[in-house]
């Protein structure tokens, strides 16, 4: 026998898992809403990171549960504070493509010790280019992938 080995099997079975079919809805905010909106969306929401977008929807930032609890300990009204202060901002996110595996979304997740991805398409801004934020990639995401993957097995 000549064929894959089961190595290899596994290898192709992990990568036909891709992002557009794993990703969750983007929970999005806008640049100029209050860190204290920013907390209630949160909550309503139920999870743990929201995408910052500009005036044209196109990514700003990010803001994780971290960002917003450090923002809360100091002494400034929250209500008075745009979350783009205290977001991490574009150039610096880091991204998902809806064609990427899952596994290449799950190593960026490790690799910058970080809980969520937005899921981007590229748009033209002018001469600049832009994301245009089409879902999610989080921890649960890649968890849900797994389990999949677990049950999909067959020995
Ligand atoms: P938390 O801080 O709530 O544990 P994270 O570990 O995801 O959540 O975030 C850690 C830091 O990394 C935060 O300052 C956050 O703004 C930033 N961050 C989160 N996701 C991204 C991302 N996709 N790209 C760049 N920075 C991110």
């Amino acid at each position: 026998y000549t064929g894959k080995d089961s190595n290899q099997l596994i290898k192709e079975e992990v990568s036909r898992k891709i992002v557009k079919d794993y990703k969750a809805p983007p929970i999005i905010i806008q640049e100029s809403s209050s860190v204290y909106d920013a907390i209630c969306t949160l909550f309503l929401e139920d999870v743990g990171t929201l995408f910052v977008v500009n005036s044209k929807n196109h990514l700003a930032g990010v803001v994780s549960r971290k960002d917003l609890l450090r923002a809360a300990l100091g002494k400034q009204n929250l209500e008075d504070m745009p979350v783009s202060i205290i977001m991490t901002r574009m150039p610096n996110i880091v991204v998902s493509l809806p064609e990427d595996s899952l596994l290449d979304a799950a190593k960026k997740l490790i690799d910058y010790q970080i809980d969520s991805l937005p899921v981007v398409r590229p748009v033209q801004d002018g001469s600049r280019s832009a994301y245009e934020v089409v879902g999610r990639v989080t921890k649960t995401t890649i968890t849900r992938g797994f389990v999949e993957f677990g049950n999909e097995v067959s020995v």
